[in-house]
Order: structure tokens, then sequence, then C-alpha cells
């Protein structure tokens, strides 16, 4: 499934699904709110769809985020046992992880940094062995603190590895990582949460990562989930890059809506696409 923005081709990469604890999205102010509008599986969980994005801009393959990987049992556990899944669905494509020459990580939560490293033997490494890696400075920062680990111990095994291999790109500031892809600081979610504009011609889409997680959102940017570490700066961010989005006829590409997890604005706010068009 595969679809064009000028020049570019873009493709959204299924990682599988994930179940959470509904707690962790209901505990902010608007829980009532959100109690209303979200769907509980027969477990009590809340799934939600696992989309990474695979761009070709030229002879470039650019990857965005890398799902939960497969080698953490401690991830697994934590969003079940049904995502992991990106490399399959990346061969699926005909590509393989040696090909992929750009990796953004738009933040180092588990379902989103899980894939960029994998074991080899007793250590870790690269999953793509050929990828400059980007994320923001100040979300290395955060996850790198003794105290962050602790919460968190699979991230020794996720960033440390990237910067040991000499692939990773920490930045502060909105590059442009290959020709029509850059980087856009979108902060709350976590402190350096960053979203992608990918634009060529008059077409733009933006990947979301982590700025929304429900399409409630899009008519209440207000509402920000539990688990937002900084809530009201994720609201702001996320009314900004909306406003922003909607104003440009931007496409959005969005990791936990139900895949292809694409959104386009209409008169009345967004709707739901399919990749078809
Ligand atoms: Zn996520």
């Amino acid at each position: 499934m595969s679809m064009r923005i000028g020049a570019l081709e873009v493709m959204t990469v299924s990682d599988g699904r994930l179940a959470m604890d509904p707690d962790r999205l209901f505990a902010s102010p608007q829980a009532d709110e959100w109690r209303r509008v979200v769907d509980l599986d027969h477990a009590g969980k809340v799934q939600f769809s696992v989309n990474c994005v695979l761009v070709r801009s030229g002879e470039r393959l650019i990857l965005l985020d890398t799902g939960t990987g497969r080698d953490e049992p401690l991830l697994a556990a934590r969003y079940g046992g049904d995502c992991g899944r990106l490399l399959e669905s990346l061969r699926a494509l005909g590509v393989e992880p040696a090909a992929i020459d750009t990796v953004v990580v738009s933040h180092a939560h588990g379902d989103h940094v899980g894939g960029a490293t994998e074991r080899r033997g007793d250590d870790y490494a690269p999953t793509f062995p050929n990828a400059r890696y980007w994320l923001w400075e100040g979300e290395w920062r955060y996850w790198t603190t003794p105290e962050a680990m602790a919460q968190a111990p699979w991230l020794a095994h996720k960033l440390p590895p990237l910067a040991e291999h000499g692939q990773l790109n920490l930045v502060d500031a909105e590059v442009e990582v290959a020709p029509g892809v850059r980087l856009i600081a979108a902060p709350g979610h976590t402190p350096g949460h960053v979203c992608v504009a990918l634009t060529s011609g008059s077409e733009m889409a933006i990947y979301t990562g982590d700025l929304l997680h429900h399409p409630a959102q899009f008519e209440h940017p207000e509402w920000s989930p539990g688990f937002d570490l900084l809530p009201e700066m994720s609201a702001e961010s996320r009314r900004r890059i909306l406003d922003e989005a909607h104003r440009a006829g931007s496409l959005l590409l969005v990791a936990h809506l139900p895949t292809p997890g694409i959104a386009r604005p209409n008169a009345a706010g967004w709707e739901a696409v399919d990749a078809t068009r």
C-alpha cells in the first residue's frame, strides 16, 4: 500500500497492534470524556495499531519509527505480544534492513524505539546497519538519566548502542534529514517528541508520532492522555500542528490510529482515509 506526496513515495508499514491498560490513557483531567469515546476489547484493554512509515525519496529510503522490536520481554509484557512485526512488513515490501539509510525516532517510548536495535549475541546493535538515526537531543537527555533508565530498563539496550556504533545524530533544530523529510519539534507527549513533515512540490504529509492517539483529539486537541508526560505542552503542540496541517491541506500519518492510520482535512475537520487515491 503506497501513495505519492509529490515525488516522494510514502507507505504505512505495520508493526502490529498493542494492547494497553486503559487507566494509563484515562489518567487525565478529561478521564470521563476519554471513557465515553474509547472502546475496550474483551480483556478490558485499549487496542492501538502500531504504524511506522517508509519514505522513498529518490535513491534514499527513510524509516519513521521502529515499533516495539522483538527481543525485549519487558516490552512484550508491556504492550502485548502482537507487535514487533516491522521487519516482516518491510520484507513483504522487498525492503531489507540494510537498505534503509535514515531512521527517525519520534521519541524514546518502547513502541517507537524498541525496534531500533536488536540482540546480537550478548550485545545489542542497530537493526538498520547502514542508517543514520535521528533523535531530538532533549529526548536523549531526558531518557539517559539514571532515574529514567531505572524506570525503563530496556532503554539501556535501545539508546546507547546507537551512539556506540556511531550511527546517532542528536539535533535541537528542525533539520531536513533527507530531501523533503524534515523534523518538526512537537514536545509534550515526551520532552523531545518530534513529528516529521514530508513535502514535495505543493503536496505535504505529516507523520505525527504520538502527537495524538484517538480520532476524538481532532475535535478536542486539548485532551491529553494520561501517559503524556507534559500534558499542557502536548495539547499546545497538538493544536498548533493540527491547525498548520489543516491550513496546508496536509495529510496526517498517525502512529496509533487503525492501520493505515491516514487522515485528511475536510471542511469539518479530519476524516480517515485508506491509502489508495
Ligand atoms: Zn506510541
